[in-house]
């Protein structure tokens, strides 16, 4: 079996294991509760109403990872990033930076697809106003551990915002990297660890797009870093990161 048809296979069962998780009493209820009141402008669909797994290409050198699926955005869709304006600056993006097929991201079935990239959450499930607790932030954290671990050529994560930062360092951590000292976080922040590198975007939230704090060309900035380092052969990589490659990572 090739690294990729691994990759997929693996993915493809922590995908479902994901889907029907039901481990956060407030979560579920949370998730439940939104898919059947809904909101108006959403009344006519059929709300997902589950927690989302991770999107994307088994042979992703770049992760992408945000917070939490929007009530109404993936937890409705069934998807990650999709169907609400996050999801609309964040895959505008990654088809500029040649990662996406196309520019947008409505719906599951609407041809998407990813190229070298993965896009995925910290937290599975839609908390109640995007704040999930530290103890739901940690019993969901190992499915993003073994996610990270399964894509078999990860290179590059891009966190979305401050939490993404943190549960990214706590997954390289797991998967046996150093992270100290500890790197904070910043829009264009630039951490190595091993072979990985780790940066820093703004969270295209409306919050942060709609008050000019995150443009447009600022996510293409950290996208386009992205995929040059994730662009990088081996032999053109810095000599730490090649020995860490081969010695140092334990996931
Ligand atoms: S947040 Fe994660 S651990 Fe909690 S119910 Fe959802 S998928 Fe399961």
């Amino acid at each position: 079996m090739s690294a990729r048809e691994e990759a997929a296979r693996t993915l493809l069962e922590l995908d479902a294991e994901v889907a029907a998780c039901r481990a956060c009493p407030r979560l579920v209820a949370w998730r439940d509760e939104v898919s059947r009141v809904k909101v108006a402008r959403f009344a006519g669909d059929d709300y997902w109403g589950r927690p989302i797994p991770g999107f994307g290409d088994p042979d992703a050198r770049i992760l992408v990872l945000g917070l939490a699926p929007a009530a109404h955005g993936g937890n409705r869709t069934g998807r990650v990033f999709t169907g609400d304006r996050s999801g609309d600056v964040l895959f505008a993006a990654l088809h500029r930076a040649g990662l996406a097929r196309i520019a947008t991201s409505t719906a599951a079935d609407d041809g998407q697809a990813l190229t070298g990239c993965r896009v995925t959450a910290a937290v599975r499930c839609a908390p109640p106003m995007n704040k999930p607790t530290p103890t739901e932030r940690d019993r969901c954290a190992p499915f993003l551990v073994r996610e990270a671990a399964a894509l078999h050529d990860l290179r590059v994560v891009v966190a979305l915002g401050a939490f993404a930062w943190d549960a990214s360092l706590r997954t390289l951590a797991a998967l046996g990297w150093s992270t100290r000292p500890r790197p904070r976080f910043g829009h264009g922040a630039e951490a190595r660890m091993g072979p990985l590198t780790l940066l820093g975007c703004y969270h295209p939230s409306q919050q942060n797009t709609f008050t000019g704090r995150l443009t447009p060309a600022m996510v293409d900035t950290v996208l386009e870093r992205a995929v040059a380092l994730a662009a990088w052969d081996d032999a053109e990589r810095p000599a730490t990161a090649r020995a860490a490659g081969v010695e140092g990572r334990r996931g």
